[in-house]
């Protein structure tokens, strides 16, 4: 937050726009504060917008800023295009930061609220000392503050000749897809290397290069084409995506980000390097994946950014350095001090600004008695998960191909509970053969090995996540429409082609096959049906089916399902989305739809339930199953099978393994009869790590 005058320092859509200020009026900006801001608007000429979130004003009338609704508190930013677009951002912003004529009291910092890696929730105490954020990455770190942000790229807009331009947007590509192979070669974790292997296919982006092209054709010059292109297409696919998958929710930043490189190539800027000195935290709007690979990690504790969910690609990144950071962190966090002494706790999701010595003191101390921690669990990794009292939990990975595979094993993962096929699927523009899926399917068994476990999930996309080479109608619902299994039931021959694949791998490893999204009994037995007949002509035979259990309804009648199949593994995800009704992507309920809330602890006890009745096992794939918090209550439920992600397992065993079933039954019993979340985070506050 800041309070001064504020200099622009960012690009949206051509436009300038300015530092985030926190509202300071205690009724919002209402009709006199609005006149009084639009009378300084007035004397620009630029265009000015006031933008909060996604909603915006025009700066330059009182209706319009009134009807944005704002409240004391809000976040607000200045946009402006104009020859004086600059100043006017910078008086208006500071006219905000004034409280518009009106005094003011500040806004109180909101209460804290954080989230686990797992996308879900803990009530922390509330500080005036602390902002509060998504773990994207737990962990905690001692550091100080780095501010970060992106330079403003200016561009010309128009140019005589659409050949020359045409030919410079050519050789900027090419010179970014060869930035982009240096940044792979020094980027060691397979995660990072995934991403900026999407950067370069994003390069060859058919529809993007010719929306580019289009332009350069109109005499526009290449960097204002290319500008225009790479924004408009990251929008459109943000709107058409939803927010569901992580990969396909972070394509639209994906787009800008590469988008910014071949931009600064255009405009023959550098691109921007992110210059850290040592015990650096830095805090940013937005890091791109490209920031990120770039980071250097010897001087880098931890990082925030006021964007992005616990399952976007900078979270991901960050977990995989395995340093502490926060997504979506209060706003504020952009107006602290460079150089400010923070303590940043991961898991708690909370960015303290101001310790005392006795807080670093105690920070200082639960990372050693972390690192311990982590040592012990580590060394023990390949022990089985037995409880106590004697009853062995199966902890096994959710991946997404063989390396992942591989690595699940070596930290002592006992099988995968789920491949998600649809990473197969993904970023191409036909769909897979049989015989890659094939490829893909026994290459993760042959990581396993014939004795261990391997759940492929058949294809989960749909609806919100379209895939380019599938007819699907645009909906008004996305969560609601043609997802999951529907669209395996909706695509036939794909779906075929799917199982055939997949019953390829019987054999190599303990073969499961789980069916997404099912609602119905009709829809389980139509993909049963489908499947028998493809593994009566294949003469396989040695594979189980399941389903995962993720709305509702499959839990209320988990009875009946359990007669007709092998497995549950519970999506807590989906199920917690729509068991509240609350958008699991959405950038306000995000943090609130945590699947401890007491009604999706009852779905899970009601599955379990129904299928113990016919002695069926269950499993959870979803996040609350790498939360250390949600295990005791999962295990106490009759969970026998923990899907997690894969740096999680170590620790998730070892939790296991210091936990009576008994006294987890006893605590199951008790929390889900509890009233709200907060209240059954308060009673496994001894469980968070
Ligand atoms: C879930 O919904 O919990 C799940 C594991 O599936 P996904 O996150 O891929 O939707
Ligand atoms: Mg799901």
């Amino acid at each position: 937050m800041t309070n001064a005058a504020t200099a622009p320092e960012g690009v949206a859509g051509g436009a300038l726009i300015g530092d985030a200020v926190r509202l300071p009026n205690a009724t919002g900006l209402h009709a006199r504060p609005a006149a009084m801001l639009v009378a300084l608007a007035k004397k620009y000429q630029s265009t000015l917008r006031l933008v909060r979130g996604e909603d915006e004003a025009n700066a330059k009338s009182v209706v319009s800023i009134m009807a944005l609704g704002t409240r004391q508190g809000d976040i607000l930013r200045v946009k402006a295009m104009g020859a004086d677009a600059a100043e006017a951002i910078g008086a208006v912003s500071a006219l905000l930061v004034a409280g518009c004529g009106e005094l003011h009291e500040e806004a109180p910092v909101a209460v804290a609220m954080a989230a686990s890696p797992a996308e879900t929730v803990r009530v922390a105490a509330p500080s005036v000392n602390a902002l509060s954020g998504v773990c994207a990455s737990p962990g905690l770190a001692v550091g100080r503050i780095v501010q970060y942000r992106q330079d403003v790229i200016v561009v010309a807009e128009t140019d005589e000749s659409p050949e020359r331009e045409h030919g410079k947007l050519v050789a900027a590509l090419k010179a970014a897809q060869d930035q982009i192979e240096a940044l792979k070669n020094g980027v060691a974790d397979p995660a990072g290397a995934a991403i900026l292997d999407a950067h370069q296919h994003l390069l060859q982006d058919p529809d993007l290069l010719e929306i580019a092209v289009a332009g350069v054709m109109q005499s526009q010059a290449a960097g204002h084409a290319w500008r225009l292109a790479f924004m408009q297409y990251a929008q459109q696919l943000e709107c058409l995506e939803g927010a569901h998958n992580a990969l396909l929710r972070e394509r639209g930043s994906d787009i800008r980000d590469v988008g910014r490189r071949v931009l600064a190539l255009l405009a023959g800027v550098k691109p921007s390097h992110i210059d850290l000195p040592h015990g650096a935290i830095l805090i940013a709007e937005e890091l791109t994946p490209s920031d990120t690979a770039s980071l250097d990690r010897s001087k880098l504790l931890g990082f925030c950014t006021t964007t992005g969910g616990a399952t976007s690609h900078v979270a991901i990144l960050a977990r995989s350095f395995g340093i502490p950071a926060l997504c979506g962190v209060d706003e504020a966090a952009l107006a602290l001090a460079q150089g400010t002494l923070v303590v940043l706790d991961g898991a708690q999701g909370l960015l303290h600004h101001a310790p005392s010595e006795s807080d670093i003191a105690q920070a200082h101390e639960r990372m050693a008695q972390q690192a311990a921690r982590r040592e012990q669990e580590a060394a023990l990794a390949l022990d089985a998960a037995v409880t106590t009292d004697g009853h062995r939990i199966e902890v096994v990975a959710n991946v997404r191909n063989a390396t992942e595979a591989r690595e699940a094993v070596a930290l002592g993962g006992e099988g995968v509970g789920l491949l998600r096929s649809e990473f197969l699927f993904d970023e191409r523009d036909t769909a897979p053969s049989e015989d890659e899926q094939a490829a893909a399917y026994v290459a993760v068994a042959d990581a396993l090995g014939a004795q261990r476990t391997l759940v492929i999930r058949t294809l989960d996309v749909g609806g919100d996540k379209p895939l380019p080479y599938l007819p699907l109608p645009k909906e008004d619902n996305p969560f609601l429409g043609l997802r999951g299994v529907r669209v395996s039931l909706d695509q036939p021959e794909m779906f075929r082609t799917q199982l055939r694949a997949i019953l390829r791998a019987s054999g190599k490893a303990r073969l499961h096959i789980m069916f997404p999204m099912i609602a119905t009994l009709e829809e389980l037995r139509e993909a049963k049906a489908l499947l028998a007949a493809e593994a009566a002509a294949s003469g396989h035979s040695d594979f189980k089916v399941g389903i995962m259990i993720e709305v509702p309804s499959a839990a209320l009648l988990a009875e009946q399902f359990a007669r007709e199949t092998d497995f549950f593994s519970i999506g807590t995800n989906d199920l917690t989305q729509y068991t509240l009704a609350m958008d699991r992507g959405h950038h306000k309920l995000a943090k609130k739809a945590d699947g401890l809330h007491p009604s999706v602890l009852k779905m899970i006890a009601l599955t379990c339930e129904g299928a113990a009745r016919h002695g069926k096992w269950v499993g959870v794939c979803g996040s609350l199953a790498s939360d250390a918090m949600a295990v005791p209550v999962l295990i106490g439920l009759g969970v026998s099978e923990l899907s997690v992600s894969v740096p999680a397992t170590p620790a998730i065993k070892a939790l296991v393994r210091r936990l009576s079933l008994n006294d987890c039954k006893v605590l199951a019993q008790e929390v889900i009869q509890l009233g709200t979340t907060a209240e059954v985070r308060a009673r496994l506050a001894a469980f968070a790590p």
